[in-house]
């Protein structure tokens, strides 16, 4: 009779070497085909899945996207840190989770045509591209919006069309959008933008004073109703009429 005990006991040692073997090998490849992805895989496991991020959509996407090519070359270095950044022009780049976290409010979908409100550095917007059909931003500074619109492009971002321009108008020739995301605050949510959400949208806004703001969903339900609901306490760059 075959001695099933050291057949099985051999098979989990071979298991076991193998697994020894194959761990860091996976992980020196990842490496060695792009050196910034294990602080990436470091961001989303420390900055966003621990604060209660699940959302099967979001978090690879956040593991894909090459936030360091959308900062300056002098903060570089601290792409995948836990906090916002200078991106010129008294603009910043969200902290990770914050990204992760309004994205994950805004539950954008393939079929969705999304409006975002404040281009920056284009992050928001390719994090927004990789989850819906299309997205319009719209950047009041033009110089970022033209070094956003090149980076979205050279980077491949091809659904995403940037617009200089003033947010608080909207995008009417658009309009209506399945989602909108506000990603500078405004001391309240701007009608246009209400009136240019589809039935069934979802609108995400920081709302509120300068640096002092609450982190607001509005949902427009299929006979029209407007639900707003808060999601906490957060900090963006104020939102400038355009006339300033
Ligand atoms: N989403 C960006 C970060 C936004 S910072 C990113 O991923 O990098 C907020 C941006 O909103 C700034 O770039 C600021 O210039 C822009 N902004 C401020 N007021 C605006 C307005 N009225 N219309 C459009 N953009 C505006």
């Amino acid at each position: 009779m075959k001695d099933c005990r050291h057949d099985s006991s051999f098979r989990l040692l071979r298991f076991a070497f193998c697994a020894i073997l194959a761990l860091p090998t996976a992980t020196m490849r990842l490496v060695a085909d792009d050196p910034v992805a294990l602080q990436r895989e470091r961001m989303v496991s420390e900055q966003i899945e621990s604060r209660g991020i699940r959302s099967p959509d979001v978090l690879p996407v956040m593991r894909a996207t090459p936030r360091h090519l959308f900062v300056l070359a002098d903060v570089r270095s601290m792409a995948y840190e836990d906090h916002p950044l200078p991106i010129g022009y008294g603009a910043t780049i969200s902290q990770p989770h914050v990204v992760a976290l309004m994205t994950e409010l805004l539950a954008p979908a393939k079929k969705h045509r999304v409006l975002e409100i404040g281009t920056g550095s284009g992050y928001q917007a390719a994090i927004l591209g990789q989850l819906a059909a299309k997205v319009y931003t719209i950047e009041i500074v033009p110089e970022l919006a033209r070094t956003a619109a090149r980076t979205l492009r050279e980077l491949g971002y091809s659904n995403v069309t940037v617009r200089q321009g003033d947010g608080y108008k909207g995008w009417p020739e658009q309009a209506p959008f399945d989602r909108i995301m506000v990603t500078a605050a405004p001391p309240e949510v701007p009608a246009t933008l209400i009136a240019q959400l589809s039935r069934g949208g979802r609108l995400v806004a920081p709302v509120g004073s300068t640096w002092d703001q609450e982190l607001i969903l509005i949902e427009k339900t299929a006979d029209g109703t407007i639900r707003r609901t808060s999601a906490g306490a957060v900090s963006f760059v104020p939102m400038k009429p355009a006339d300033k």
